[in-house]
């Protein structure tokens, strides 16, 4: 998945940690052999070489995992979108980057839509429409998170953070006060922060256009895509969520990051359990405050303050 896997485990038991870990390791590095694009003979790059031709049938956890982006794509209103496979090879996005002329992404956006992939969960055979392509770039990093967390409590394990590239899932007491707090970084300065937010059997992701984009022409183009425009979003900085699992979080951060504050703290607010800090572009002034940074219901008077 590009990223490293981080694993902290409170334990009575260094052997039963280290056995515990190397378990949740080989489950999070099975999942990213079914959902790599780059790998070739896994499910996602199966289901993707096979558009247009033939059904492809994939494990249950890839067939659990293509559920999940129905989900997230239903929910967001179809701003997640695990099918903009199209665009990001148009715009380069994993690679040096490319501005396309409008006509281009034109042509493209029919080819764009989760909607049109045909999932049978009872064979578990996936069908991709010609032209298609589908990535797990957006959800593929929390749903491994949840995996290793899992894998973790299956070998006996109470108290832990498992941090998937900034995927983090919490289990049980953290090591300070009981609690594990996770810093949220402020996006226009990597080593500063907006604030912290303690997460205790919780999950919490962050989407920003801060660490994978391309510069050309002194415009800055990000990774994550609007499906509706073909064109990278840049309504908001970051957006984080907090909830009780990583899938969501992962997904749920990048449809929010598309919709935008007002779309996506509305959906936020809808969703039980689920919160989220969305940082906002201070725009000319350049200095990130605190009248920048929206907070669902649930936050307010729980972020520990790193600006003023
Ligand atoms: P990161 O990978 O940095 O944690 P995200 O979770 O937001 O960030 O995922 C971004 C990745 O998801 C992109 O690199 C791309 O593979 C994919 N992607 C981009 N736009 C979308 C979108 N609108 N819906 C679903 N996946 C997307
Ligand atoms: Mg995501």
């Amino acid at each position: 998945m590009g990223t490293y896997l981080r694993i902290t485990i409170i334990s009575e038991s260094s052997p039963a940690a280290h056995a515990a870990a190397r378990a949740a390791f080989d489950a999070a590095a099975g999942l990213d052999s079914a959902l790599s694009i780059y790998r070739p003979g896994s499910d996602f790059s199966r289901i993707n070489e096979s558009a247009g031709r033939d059904t492809v049938e994939v494990s249950a956890r890839t067939m659990e995992v293509l559920l999940a982006c129905g989900r997230f794509h239903d929910l967001t209103h179809g701003a997640f979108d695990p099918s903009i496979g199209p665009l990001m090879r148009l715009w380069k996005l994993q690679g040096e980057g490319n501005v396309p002329a409008q006509a281009e992404i034109d042509s493209v956006l029919n080819l764009i839509g989760f909607a049109k992939v045909f999932l049978d969960p009872a064979t578990r055979r996936v069908y991709l429409p010609s032209g298609m392509r589908l990535d797990a770039g957006a959800i593929g990093k929390g749903c491994a998170a949840d995996i290793a967390r899992f894998a973790l409590a299956q070998h006996g394990v109470t108290r832990c953070m498992v941090d998937l590239g900034g995927n983090v899932a919490t289990l049980g007491k953290g090591p300070t006060r009981g609690v594990w707090a996770v810093g949220i970084r402020d996006p226009l300065h990597h080593n500063r922060l907006v604030g912290s937010l303690e997460i205790n059997d919780a999950a919490l992701a962050t989407s920003g256009q801060y660490e994978q984009y391309f510069v050309r022409d002194g415009i800055r183009y990000g990774h994550i895509v609007d499906p509706r425009t073909g064109r990278p979003a840049d309504d908001v900085l970051s957006v984080t969520i907090l909830a009780a699992d990583a899938t969501t979080t992962d997904a749920l951060s990048t449809g929010v990051f598309v919709l935008g504050p007002g779309d996506g703290m509305a959906l936020v607010e809808r969703m039980p359990g689920v919160e989220t800090v969305i940082v906002t572009d201070p725009g000319a002034a350049g200095c990130l405050t605190r009248d920048h940074v929206r907070l669902s219901g649930g936050l307010r008077g729980k972020i520990r303050w790193a600006i003023s």
